[in-house]
């Protein structure tokens, strides 16, 4: 079995990415053939820095690997180290309807949100299936989000196998429910883009601000709270905290007589405390990036001869030379 997933230096990753798709992917490396990818390309639908760019491709790399992706398992590499994935993405282009990427959630919820979409934005499903269908992958853990675009990849698959013969492989999503949309401190789906993230690593008083700026609804401490399984920060607490721990701030709340500032607090020293080995494991590559350089060099060498050899198939079944 191939696992594949992708994750976009497009800004300092965050625990929606952690438990949405890092966490399982880690989980799921030792269980079939992983091929986890920093997708580079599709950052340069939104981001336009380069040096920015270059810095959170590095820093997707440590964080990755700090929070237990081990490469000894895992093929790592670059989505640029591997360019036959543009090539794919052509083909599969001419097989795929406009409809079909117009109505993709992802794509509209960026416009509405003021993202001035470009062509590559639009596209954006078209080279993600090439991701995936190069590797000849099965699996591919990600999050709510991204769902749709596993189905698009999968109508993409069918129809280039229908008009050339069969070529690509048909892979399945995998979306845990627990932790499929992870909520930001505004409540929105937490996301790079939306300035809304806590991020995995960084800054312990940054950090702190930002857990202490959840947005709480006005209610004073004393009064119960029925609703309380849906409190942003119990739902975070949930995910960082021992599950009896959780269990008691989410009572206490419930009852009336926790203060915000209080749960907040306890949030924070949770969270804290849950990526502290990952921590101490970053700084320990941040001093030997000769090594990730190494890992990212790797594994775009093993994962461009698979590609090869899947787009030599695409390329042979449409009639190219
Ligand atoms: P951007 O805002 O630039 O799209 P992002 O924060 O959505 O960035 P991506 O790199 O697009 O992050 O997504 C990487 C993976 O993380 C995907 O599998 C996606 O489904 C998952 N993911 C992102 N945000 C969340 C979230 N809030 N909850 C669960 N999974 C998430
Ligand atoms: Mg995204």
């Amino acid at each position: 079995m191939r696992i594949l997933s992708g994750i976009q230096p497009s800004g300092a990753l965050h625990l929606g990415n952690y438990f949405g798709m890092m966490k399982p992917a880690i989980e799921l490396q030792s269980q079939g053939e992983a091929y986890y990818f920093i997708a580079d390309y599709h950052s340069m639908t939104s981001l336009f820095d380069p040096e920015a760019r270059r810095r959170y491709t590095l820093e997707v790399a440590l964080d990755f690997l700090a929070c237990g992706l081990d490469p000894r398992r895992a093929v790592f590499f670059r989505q640029s180290d591997v360019p036959e994935v543009c090539e794919l993405t052509w083909l599969l282009g001419t097989v795929t309807p406009m409809g079909l990427l117009e109505r993709c959630h992802s794509y509209k919820d960026k416009i509405a949100k003021g993202i001035s979409p470009n062509f590559g934005l639009f596209a954006y499903p078209v080279l993600m299936a090439a991701d995936i269908l190069i590797y000849d992958s099965n699996l591919v853990p990600v999050g709510q989000d991204q769902k749709q675009h596993v189905e698009v990849t999968r109508d993409i698959a069918a129809k280039f196998n229908d008009t050339y013969g069969p070529t690509f492989v048909i892979p399945e999503p995998l979306i845990r429910a627990e932790v499929a949309k992870v909520p930001g401190i505004d409540g929105e789906k937490m996301s790079k883009s939306y300035g809304n993230t806590i991020e995995i690593f960084g800054d312990e008083n940054v950090l702190r601000k930002k857990i202490m700026s959840i947005k709480m609804d006005s209610r004073t401490p004393e009064e119960p709270k029925p609703d309380a399984d849906r409190n942003l920060a119990i739902q975070l607490m949930k995910l960082v905290a021992p599950p009896e721990e959780a269990q008691r701030y989410e009572e206490r709340l419930r009852a009336g007589g926790l203060g915000y500032a209080e749960l907040k607090r306890a949030l924070f020293g949770f969270y804290w405390e849950y990526f502290a080995p990952a921590r101490k494991k970053r700084a320990e590559l941040a001093a030997n990036l000769d090594y990730v350089e190494q890992v990212l060099r790797e594994g775009a060498a093993r994962a461009r001869a698979k590609a090869r050899e899947v787009l030599d198939r695409a390329r042979r079944a449409c009639g190219l030379s």
